[in-house]
């Protein structure tokens, strides 16, 4: 696809290393290869290209369009068409970054070069990994891609979203669901339990003799107290939670009889929602970023690789220390990096940013929380920035949580118009 021309002529050595470090002098356009179309990939993508228009940006993605996971689980609890969730690559294309419809097989970090599915090869100056998650098949007994099509685990938006919301509307009322949350790090902390949430929702509404079962790997998660505290309200006796501690954690599934064992007891659902543990989409594998966490370090200040030099890491497949696995923290993590990859490209010195998050959750339609922190590098790693952020307040009126359900919608409106529109 690319020509290797300038790659054969800078063969190695302490020459070729010098020109490499500012290709800017070397040649008229550094090369930049962004693997990964989603939130963090995306949007890397349009903020190098902001940052000087001589970039020339490969965005590699396979999908025509992409299924976000924000606000999925609203379209399983039957409240929002998945349509709302599918966005294309037409404005991209149109902001002059280059699309390859492909998928990315393999990099090679001493050759600085890409691998497409299709045959073709990328050659980079500096190559940007946002792969999103992959699921750990290997994680659960029983839990394998043909158990996923019976216990979905709906944790990559699109046909697995539209399974589990398929199951739910086809169980008779009085069953019982039973979802499985994952220990941490996994995507997106307060997830399972805004899934719990509306579910249970869905439940109260349609099918109101129904129980729902949150089998836990941890004993604490996220916004924990404002959940539960919501649950006494909205769904008393409906959501029932078993923590680590209670014998929470799954030791195996069996996809036929739709059952999950703990240490303790088995219990057997009608409707079953693996949200198994997750690691660094595939491609961090191969290229040597990951570490035996499965999950990829990198410098807190230009989010390169600490395992492989010109490769950046962002979104769910970097270790971004407090930060959480967000669609918010990889748009601010891609702002970051861009910013630091320009930096770099000049031969400069990237400045040490300042990044925030704020994860809202809904527990109903009109009731919404959230959760913001703002981190720094320190330690070698993304910290806490002591007195920044905070939660929800527990004690907060209908009206309140109302309008932060409503601030869910917009931030979610403005992310993808931001990403994709
Ligand atoms: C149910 C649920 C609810 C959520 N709600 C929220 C929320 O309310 N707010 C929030 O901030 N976050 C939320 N999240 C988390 C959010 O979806 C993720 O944190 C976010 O998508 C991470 O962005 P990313 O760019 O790292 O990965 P993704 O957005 O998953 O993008 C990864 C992209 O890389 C592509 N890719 C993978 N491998 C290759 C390859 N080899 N070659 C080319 N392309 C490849 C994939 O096709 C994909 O398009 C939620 C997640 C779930 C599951």
């Amino acid at each position: 696809m690319k020509g290797a021309t300038r790659r054969s002529f800078l063969t190695g050595g302490a020459a070729a290393a010098a020109l490499l470090a500012k290709p800017s002098l070397a040649q008229a356009r550094p090369r930049i290869v962004v693997i990964g179309g989603g939130f963090g990939g995306a949007t890397c993508a349009r903020a190098l290209r902001r940052a000087d228009p001589q970039f020339d940006v490969t965005l590699v993605e396979p999908n025509p369009t992409f299924t976000a996971c924000p606000f999925s689980n609203v379209v399983i609890a039957g409240l929002r068409d998945i349509a709302a969730q599918r966005f294309g690559y037409d404005k991209i294309r149109a902001d002059s970054i280059t699309l390859a419809q492909d998928q990315a097989t393999a990099v090679d970090p001493h050759a600085r070069r890409v691998s497409l599915r299709g045959g073709a090869a990328l050659d980079y100056d500096r190559l940007v990994l946002a792969p999103g998650i992959t699921i750990r098949w290997d994680a659960i007994p029983g839990y394998d891609e043909a158990a996923a099509e019976v216990m979905p685990h709906a944790w990559i938006a699109g046909e697995q979203t539209l399974l589990l919301k398929r199951q739910l509307e086809a169980m008779p009322d009085g069953g019982t669901v039973v979802i499985s949350a994952p220990p941490n790090p996994f995507r997106c902390p307060p997830g399972p339990y805004e899934r719990a949430s509306l579910i249970a929702y869905y439940l109260k509404n349609t099918k109101p003799r129904s129980k729902l079962i949150l089998l836990d790997a941890k004993d604490s998660f996220s916004k924990q107290r404002l959940f539960q505290s919501a649950w006494q309200q909205l769904y008393p006796e409906l959501i029932e939670w078993v923590s680590l501690s209670n014998g929470g954690k799954v030791v195996s599934v069996e996809a036929k009889s739709r059952t999950f064992a703990t240490d303790f007891a088995t219990y057997k659902a009608d409707v079953a929602n693996v949200i198994p543990p997750q690691r660094a989409g595939a491609i961090a594998q191969l290229a040597g970023v990951a570490d035996n966490t499965g999950w990829c370090p990198i410098d807190p200040v230009t989010f390169e690789s600490r395992l492989q030099p010109n490769i950046h890491v962002i979104g769910d497949a970097a270790i971004a220390g407090a930060m959480p696995k967000s669609a918010f923290a990889a748009n601010a993590e891609a702002k970051v990096c861009a910013a630091a990859v320009a930096t770099l490209l000049q031969g400069e010195t990237p400045r040490a940013p300042k990044l925030i998050n704020t994860c809202y959750s809904l527990v109903a339609p009109d009731y919404g929380i959230s959760i913001a922190g703002v981190y720094h590098p320190a330690g070698g790693q993304l910290a806490d920035v002591e007195g920044a952020g905070g939660v929800s307040p527990i004690d907060a009126p209908a009206d309140f949580r109302a309008l932060e359900a409503a601030y869910a919608e917009a931030w979610f409106r403005t992310i993808t118009a931001e990403t994709f529109g």
